[in-house]
């Protein structure tokens, strides 16, 4: 018996309802400057978190987890006006997930609509936010979206001028963002080119050129990632045409 025995999970502090039947394992602190959280969930709620005194919200199962998430960025966009962009990018992300729970139509539309908003905030802000499809490929190849991936990645890449980057700079500090997005690029295309299936995709071709490149000018920066030894592998075999 206990929290899985029916009995309704309350209403989090940043106004997710979860509905009945669902489940936590564990709380979390969601407080300002407290973070903190642990594992079992408590018998009974509401909690007060331990370091705070504040209150504590369940640490959901999946798909709660999931599905907290949205409203859980929205409370953060709402609360701290979000400057630079990073929440509602997540949110985003996070749209594309639940879109894709759906269909493939749907995520694809999530997608125009995350572009969209990037292209705006760039121009607004006179920055450069991250491509949102990295993340939305990685959740796509999680779930087994083959195709999605690859046209995530292709589509990625259609926009992006790798051949006219200066890749002498990207050292092996994780902290470089420009690191992040090029050896994630080639992370993404290894991954992606190890199955047969993404191997006939029509974006294969584009992705694997662009593999070799991105790769051959940054492997001094790869160190002993497995990124190294899945773009070695990559380079062995033929040419995609
Ligand atoms: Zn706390």
């Amino acid at each position: 018996m206990g929290w899985f025995s029916g009995k309704q999970l309350p209403t989090t502090s940043y106004g997710y309802t979860p509905p009945p039947g669902a489940t936590a394992s564990g709380w979390v602190c969601y407080n300002d400057g407290c973070g903190t959280g642990d594992m079992p969930a408590p018998k009974r709620w509401p909690m007060q978190c331990p370091l705070c005194g504040g209150p504590a919200d369940p640490e959901f199962d999946q798909p709660w987890r999931d599905e907290s998430e949205g409203p859980r960025l929205r409370a953060l966009i709402a609360h701290d006006g979000d400057a630079y962009g990073i929440y509602t990018g997540s949110l985003y992300g996070w749209q594309f997930g639940q879109a894709l729970r759906k269909s493939v139509p749907a995520a694809r539309q999530a997608v125009t609509e995350a572009l969209a908003w990037r292209q705006r905030f760039n121009a607004a802000k006179g920055v450069e936010r991250d491509d949102p499809r990295s993340l939305m490929f990685w959740y796509a190849w999680n779930n087994g979206h083959v195709a999605l991936a690859g046209e995530l990645l292709g589509g990625l890449l259609s926009e992006l001028d790798y051949e006219a980057v200066d890749y002498t700079d990207i050292d092996e500090s994780w902290a470089s963002s420009k690191r992040g997005t090029y050896l994630g690029i080639v992370n993404m295309a290894t991954t992606l080119l190890e199955t047969p299936e993404a191997r006939a995709l029509p974006q294969a071709p584009a992705i694997d050129r662009a593999a070799r490149y991105i790769g051959s000018a940054t492997q001094h920066a790869m160190g002993v990632a497995p990124v190294k030894y899945q773009w070695q592998e990559l380079m062995r075999r033929p040419e995609l045409r």
